[in-house]
């Protein structure tokens, strides 16, 4: 039997029978838990239904211990979740996170576009099963944000968060606030990226696109730019406008 307790946002996933529970408070959930088997911490703390990638920390006593950990009875486990914003050198990430580059999976399927339009690469297609959305984070090296508490467990997903609002705004603003993202207001960030297909847009000129714009377009704008890939123009119309103040909103600019 082991004493384990997990932490802040952590005991809201954790599945255990809650008549066990030995206390509960707003900061944590603890309980015993009986070891039948050889296992390793990050196969009890799974078992339990926390994904590897929500936890930062996890300490047996006062000593720090990795996910290999293989726990004997009388372990006194505690299970943090990751500080906010997300500290990417984390040690119990298999490598650190060098690139804020995400992969989406259908259940947050409408955020997709919000990440493209602050200009961060985000992978997805509708078509792709878990399997594949599994091999596409690992071999691109990719942040998984899903609702999906399964598919975190992969792994194959070496960094992810779990998305808790069902309206896309909202999780917008989680993923910010979670990875620490920030775009500087002076920066053509916005509008870098294809909303359709994740490609960089290339700049062109007027003269370029000029026999595709309608007539009020081709009036009051100047600046373009085109998707190599689906050859959609963009320019800076009134829905960026629109944009830009949810953002703001969000406290994405830095100041
Ligand atoms: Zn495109």
């Amino acid at each position: 039997m082991i004493r384990i307790e997990f932490w802040g946002q952590l005991k809201e996933l954790v599945k255990y029978d809650a008549k066990k529970i030995i206390k509960q408070s707003k900061q944590k959930i603890v309980f015993d838990y009986p070891i039948t088997r050889r296992a390793s911490i990050k196969d009890i703390i799974e078992a339990l239904g926390v994904p590897h990638t929500e936890v930062g920390e996890i300490k047996n006593g006062q000593k720090k211990i990795d996910f290999k950990y293989i726990v004997s009875s009388k372990a006194n486990i505690s299970v943090f979740p990751h500080e906010i914003p997300l500290n990417p050198n984390n040690y119990l990430f298999e490598e650190p996170i060098e690139e804020y580059k995400f992969i989406t999976d259908v259940n947050v399927g409408k955020l997709t576009k919000y990440i493209r339009l602050l200009g961060f690469d985000c992978a997805y297609h509708w078509t792709w099963d878990d399997d594949k959305i599994a091999d596409i984070a690992y071999s691109e090296k990719r942040i998984l944000l899903t609702k999906d508490v399964q598919l975190l467990k992969r792994k194959k997903v070496l960094w992810g968060k779990l998305v808790k609002s069902s309206n896309p705004i909202e999780q917008l603003q989680e993923i910010v606030t979670f990875f620490g993202l920030k775009i500087a207001k002076d920066t053509n960030k916005i509008l870098s990226r294809c909303l359709i297909c994740n490609e960089k847009l290339l700049e062109v000129s007027k003269q370029e696109v000029i026999h595709r714009l309608a007539p009020k377009t081709k009036k009051y704008f100047n600046k373009f730019s085109l998707c190599p890939k689906c050859n959609k123009i963009y320019w800076a119309g009134s829905h960026v406008d629109k944009m830009k103040n949810i953002l703001n909103s969000l406290k994405i600019f830095i100041k």
